[in-house]
């Protein structure tokens, strides 16, 4: 399978390509991804900017039809569009086909959107004017996406864009083509304009910069590393370009005494572990009160060594790979390090299975402090640790202590502890009795300090970053 970028409307081969690896099997070579230069991102900037006014004069019907058809497409093909995502990132099938129509439902919400436009017409303070409040398109947008969510990140800013009016460039991460082109693919057929919609591969630090410094792009959506996105931020404040950034974590889950200990248990597992790790709203720090700290400690190292870890593609692997070489040797370092660190390290070595793949043991690590390195910065792998506190006062004082501010859950069944929580966790997101990842499609995703900058994504208030307010006065 040859993914060619897609520009103005036309697939385009290069010269150079790049192999997508199964995570799970590095003898299993899905197909080649083009490898795009500056010059072809500068033609697809220009095919986004060309066809932004036509897309922008379009009417909420036409707009609605192509979301519509993307969404069905995808729904209908969830099966295999998952089990492509599982191939090429690593997750388990049921959670790349859960992914997979989790893209559709969001294109499906999106189409509805395009119908519900919202506005404000008012009278003037001063006589006889009339005042209108309206949303404009901003106008080309450039997406980058992570390699963790290969089709729904792409799919919740992709949606968002065109609903709103707005031309495309989409540059998704190097290690997932598979799934861009898929998505690509189906958007080339849903009667959208040549041009609207534009996706080039190619490495982030060639084609990345060109698009965020074109005058021809107006806003910037990334999600990925806080480096990669802190050198964004920067250079959009210098061109006063609109940014919207998505990064890390480092998610706190407090548990409590009084918390059911089967729901703590559970919800951490699945906030630490599932989709190995690899979720910036992964539970990584387990703060826990010393009332139930030993149980839990013991509960949760049950399960996890239980844990089936495997070929992604089996139908009893329930963790699956490390997404490549890189990402692997990072973890087991963050798991020498916490070792280091003077904690206890119970799993996280490496796993040999009878396909060559980056497979990785869960590794829980205890008798840590907050201000270890291992608690500080994110892993992005199967790894989580558990701070013993006192009570809730000093479990919600260190969930804070971080840079990051994403998600932040507690287990618990005080109704007083959850809603002081509730209003003091400093992050975007709080769970109660729920993993710290898992999120609705139709509600805000987004965070605090570290860890977001700009407008939230999804659901309605993804207008505040897709749009423009224009406020028109009328002496009729
Ligand atoms: P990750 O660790 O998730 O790969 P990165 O921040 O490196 O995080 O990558 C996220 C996305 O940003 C990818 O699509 C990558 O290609 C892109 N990217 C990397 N470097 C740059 C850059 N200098 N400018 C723009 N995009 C970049």
């Amino acid at each position: 399978m040859e993914y060619k970028s897609f520009i103005g409307g036309a697939w385009e081969e290069t010269s150079a390509s790049t192999p997508n690896i199964n995570p799970s099997d590095t003898s299993d070579i899905l197909g080649h991804a083009a490898v795009s230069e500056a010059a072809d991102m500068d033609r697809a900037i220009d095919a986004a900017h060309t066809a932004a006014v036509q897309w922008a004069a379009s009417t909420p019907q036409q707009r609605f039809d192509v979301l519509d058809f993307i969404a069905n497409e995808i729904l209908a093909r969830k099966a295999e569009l998952g089990e492509l995502l599982s191939r090429e990132e690593g997750k388990t099938l049921p959670e790349g086909i859960g992914e997979a129509a989790r893209a559709g439902q969001i294109f499906k919400f999106f189409a509805g959107e395009t119908l519900r436009q919202t506005g404000d017409h008012l009278a003037s303070v001063r006589p006889g004017i009339d005042v209108d409040v309206t949303r404009s398109p901003v106008g080309v947008v450039g997406l980058i996406t992570p390699w963790n969510f290969p089709i729904a990140i792409p799919a919740w800013k992709i949606a968002p864009a065109l609903a709103f009016g707005n031309a495309v460039v989409l540059k998704p991460a190097e290690l997932v083509p598979g799934c861009a082109h898929a998505l690509a693919d189906i958007i080339s057929r849903s009667g959208l304009p040549e041009g609207v919609f534009n996706l080039v591969f190619g490495r982030g630090s060639k084609v990345g910069p060109q698009l965020i410094g074109s005058n021809k792009v107006n806003a910037i959506s990334f999600t990925g590393s806080v480096p990669t996105g802190r050198g964004i931020a920067a250079e959009c404040g210098q061109l006063l370009k609109k940014v919207q950034l998505e990064m890390g974590g480092k998610n706190p889950m407090v548990v409590l005494d009084d918390a059911d200990l089967d729901i703590a248990v559970d919800a951490s597992l699945n906030g630490a572990f599932f989709s190995t790790g690899q979720r910036c709203t992964a539970s990584s720090r387990l703060v826990v009160t010393e009332g139930i700290h030993d149980k839990f400690v013991a509960a949760l190292e049950e399960k996890m060594t239980a844990l089936n870890v495997g070929h992604a593609l089996r139908s009893d692997t329930q963790i699956g790979p490390v997404v490549d070489a890189n990402q692997l040797q990072q973890d087991l370092d963050y798991v020498d390090i916490a070792a280091k660190e003077g904690s206890k390290v119970v799993g996280g070595q490496r796993l040999n299975r009878d396909t060559e793949g980056f497979f990785m043991a869960p590794a829980l690590v205890t008798e840590t402090t907050n201000g270890m390195r291992i608690n500080q910065e994110e892993v992005f792998g199967p790894v989580a640790s558990v701070i013993r506190v006192k009570d809730y006062d000093e479990a919600l004082a260190v969930a804070n202590d971080t840079e990051f501010g994403l998600s932040s859950g507690i287990c618990t069944t005080s109704l007083k502890h959850a809603s002081h929580f509730k209003a003091h966790a400093e992050a975007g997101m709080v769970m109660v009795n729920l993993p710290t990842a898992g999120v609705d499609y139709h509600v805000p995703f987004g965070g605090t300090k570290g860890s977001s900058f700009g407008s939230r994504e999804q659901g309605a208030y993804a207008a505040e970053f897709y749009t423009t307010v224009k406020t028109a006065y009328t002496l009729p």
